[in-house]
C-alpha cells in the first residue's frame, strides 16, 4: 500500500525538505495508517511566514477588482471540485460524504461573501466636516495572519476566515489540524490554479512548535483560531501578549430546550441530526437536550427509536448515516463517558457500544454508536465535559425559567436552540439567553455568511466572531483622514485644540 506524506505548502510549492518530527495519518473507518504529515519546525514556520510577507508587498497594491478576480476564480473551482474534496475529508475525519459536502458548501459561502470585498471595505466620506475640510475612512490589510484551525471541519473552518482576509490585501499561513491536513493543501492547489500569486496563501503542519512560533512571530500580525477551550484561551493570551489582534474560537456545550408545546417529532428529529451528525463531533452539536416537564419520557421515547434506526458505517458509503469518531485516542475518551456517567448516577438510556456497525473491513475502526444518557444532573462529567462525540444527555426541568437558568449558569455560550409554538416564549428566549448563537426550532443555528460566527463565555476569547461583517472588520484596519487642499484663508499660529468651525 502506498503512503501519502503531507508536507507544509510554502510560496506556491510543496516543501522539499525533510522533516525532524512527522504524524500519523489515520483512516478512521478501518483504522489503519494511511499515511503521514510532516510536522514543522521553527525554521519551516519561519519560511512560511517570511514567504507570507514578501508577498504581501505586492498583493497588497494589487487592486480591489484584481483581488476580486482570483477570489472568483476560486470560487468556480471549488465548486467544481467540491466533491473531490469532500471525499478527501472522508477518508481523515471519517463524517460521511454527505456531510462532507455540507461542509464545503457553507466554506464555499464565505469565498463568495468575500467576492463582495469592494462593497464590504468601502469607507465613509464627510463633506465640509470643517469648514474646506473634508474627513473619510478607509479600511487597509494588516500584513501576514495566522490561521489556526481544528480537526473537526479541516475545509469549512480555515475558509471561516482566509477568503475574507485574503480579499481584504493580507497573505495567510494556515495551521491545519495534524489529524486532518489534506484539505488545506487541497485548497492550496486550488488558489494557485486560480492565479493566486505564491506566498499569498501557504500551509504549515504541525503541533504546538508550530502554533507558539506562528504566536510569537514579529511578522504574524493576527491570529484567527478555533480549537478546546482550554487552547483558546492560551492562544488568545500569548497571542494579545506579543501584541496582536487575536479571535479564538473555543468549545462548546449546546442546549436544546424544549417546551412543553413544541412539535415533539421535530424535536427528536432534531435533537437526533444535531446530536449525532458527523458523530457528534460538531462544535454546534446538541449535547444536551433539556425537556420541560412533563413531555421528557415521550419525547426520549421518540429519540430511542430514531437512534435504533441509524447506520452507522464508513462515510464513504451512501448508506451511512454517521460515522467513525477522528481518532482511536478520542474514541477510547469519548467511551470512557458512558462508564462515568453511569457512576455518577445518570441513566444509560442508549448504549452506543451496542449499535451494529456496517460495512467491510471497519473490524479496526474508531466507532461508537450513538449514545443517551438520560436524568443527567449539572456536575455529572457527562454535563460538565465537553464530550465531543455522539453522547446525548437529556435533562429534566420543571419550567421554562429553570431550563434558561441552567443554560445561562453553563460557562460555554456557543450555541441554543429553543424548540416550542409559541412566539413570545421564543422572543423571550432570545433576549435572555446568554448564547452567541441561537435557534428557534432549528438545532443548530450556524449563521449565513453575511452574519457573523461567534460564542460567548468559554466559547469565545477576543471580541470578533469569525466571517460575516466582524471578519471583515477583524482582517482590517481602519484609517481615518481629515483633509484641507490650500486656502490661505486658513493660515495662521492658533494652538487651541480643533474644533468644528
Ligand atoms: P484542539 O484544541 O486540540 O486543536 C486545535 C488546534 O490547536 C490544532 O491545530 C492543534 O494542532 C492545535 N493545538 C493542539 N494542542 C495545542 C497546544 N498545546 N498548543 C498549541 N496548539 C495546540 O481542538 P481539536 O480537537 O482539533 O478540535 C475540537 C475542538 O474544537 C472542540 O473543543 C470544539 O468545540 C472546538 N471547535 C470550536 C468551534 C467554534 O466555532 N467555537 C468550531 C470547531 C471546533
Amino acid at each position: 500500500m502506498t503512503t501519502k506524506r503531507i508536507t507544509h505548502w510554502i510560496a506556491g510549492q510543496e516543501w522539499t525538505g525533510t522533516a525532524e518530527r512527522r504524524g500519523d495519518i489515520h483512516d478512521p473507518a478501518t483504522g489503519r495508517v494511511s499515511g503521514y504529515v510532516d510536522f514543522a519546525s521553527i525554521a519551516e514556520v519561519d519560511q512560511a511566514v517570511g514567504a507570507a510577507a514578501r508577498a504581501f508587498r505586492d498583493w497588497r497594491e494589487a487592486s480591489v477588482a484584481r483581488r476580486t478576480t482570483v477570489l472568483f476564480a476560486f470560487r468556480e473551482l471549488l465548486n467544481a471540485r467540491k466533491d473531490e474534496l469532500a471525499a478527501l475529508i472522508v477518508t481523515e475525519h471519517g463524517k460521511v460524504h454527505s456531510d462532507a459536502l455540507g461542509e464545503v458548501a457553507r466554506g464555499l459561502e464565505v469565498v463568495e461573501y468575500a467576492c463582495g470585498i469592494p462593497q464590504l471595505v468601502k469607507g465613509g466620506f464627510t463633506e465640509q466636516a470643517s469648514t474646506g475640510v473634508d474627513v473619510y475612512s478607509i479600511r487597509q490589510p494588516l500584513g501576514p495572519v495566522a490561521v489556526i484551525s481544528p480537526f473537526n471541519f479541516p475545509a469549512m473552518v480555515p475558509m471561516w476566515f482566509f477568503p475574507i482576509a485574503i480579499a481584504a490585501g493580507n497573505t495567510v499561513v494556515v495551521k491545519p489540524s495534524e489529524k486532518d491536513p489534506s484539505a488545506a493543501n487541497y485548497l492550496a492547489g486550488l488558489w494557485k490554479e486560480a492565479g493566486l500569486p505564491d506566498g499569498v496563501f501557504n500551509v504549515v503542519h504541525g503541533d504546538k512548535v508550530a502554533v507558539d512560533r506562528l504566536l510569537e512571530h514579529p511578522d504574524i500580525k493576527s491570529v484567527s483560531f478555533v480549537g478546546s477551550t482550554p487552547i483558546a484561551r492560551y492562544v488568545y493570551e500569548t497571542g494579545t501578549r506579543n501584541g496582536k489582534r487575536v479571535q479564538a474560537l473555543g468549545g462548546a456545550k449546546n442546549h436544546m430546550l424544549v417546551l412543553p408545546d413544541a412539535d415533539l417529532d421535530l424535536a427528536a428529529d432534531a435533537a437526533v441530526n444535531a446530536g449525532f451528525g458527523a458523530a457528534g463531533e460538531r462544535c454546534m452539536a446538541v449535547s444536551v437536550l433539556v425537556a420541560v416537564d412533563p413531555i421528557g419520557d415521550e419525547l426520549v421515547e421518540k429519540i430511542k427509536q430514531r437512534m435504533a434506526r441509524l447506520t452507522v458505517g464508513p462515510g464513504c458509503a451512501p448508506e451511512s448515516e454517521m460515522g467513525p469518531l477522528v481518532t482511536g485516542v478520542h474514541r477510547d475518551k469519548v467511551t470512557s463517558y458512558l462508564d462515568s456517567g453511569v457512576t455518577d448516577g445518570a441513566t444509560l438510556a442508549v448504549d452506543g457500544r451496542k449499535h451494529p456497525v456496517t460495512g467491510d473491513d471497519t473490524a479496526d475502526g474508531f466507532w461508537l454508536g450513538p449514545t443517551l444518557f438520560d436524568d443527567v444532573k449539572p456536575g455529572m462529567s457527562v454535563y460538565n465535559d465537553e464530550i465531543f462525540g455522539p453522547v446525548l444527555s437529556v435533562v429534566r426541568v420543571a419550567s421554562y425559567e429553570e431550563g434558561v437558568e441552567l443554560i445561562n449558569a453553563n460557562p460555554y455560550g456557543n450555541g441554543t436552540a429553543l424548540f416550542t409554538n409559541d412566539g413570545g416564549a421564543a422572543r423571550r428566549f432570545q433576549r435572555e439567553i446568554e448564547v452567541g448563537m441561537v435557534g428557534i426550532n432549528v438545532p443548530i443555528p450556524v449563521p449565513v455568511a453575511y452574519y457573523s460566527f461567534g460564542g460567548w463565555k468559554a466559547s469565545l476569547f477576543g471580541d470578533s466572531h469569525a466571517y460575516g461583517p466582524d471578519g471583515v472588520h477583524f482582517f482590517t484596519r481602519g484609517k481615518a483622514v481629515t483633509q484641507r487642499w490650500l486656502d490661505p484663508s486658513h493660515g495662521g499660529i492658533n494652538l487651541g485644540f480643533p474644533t468644528n468651525a
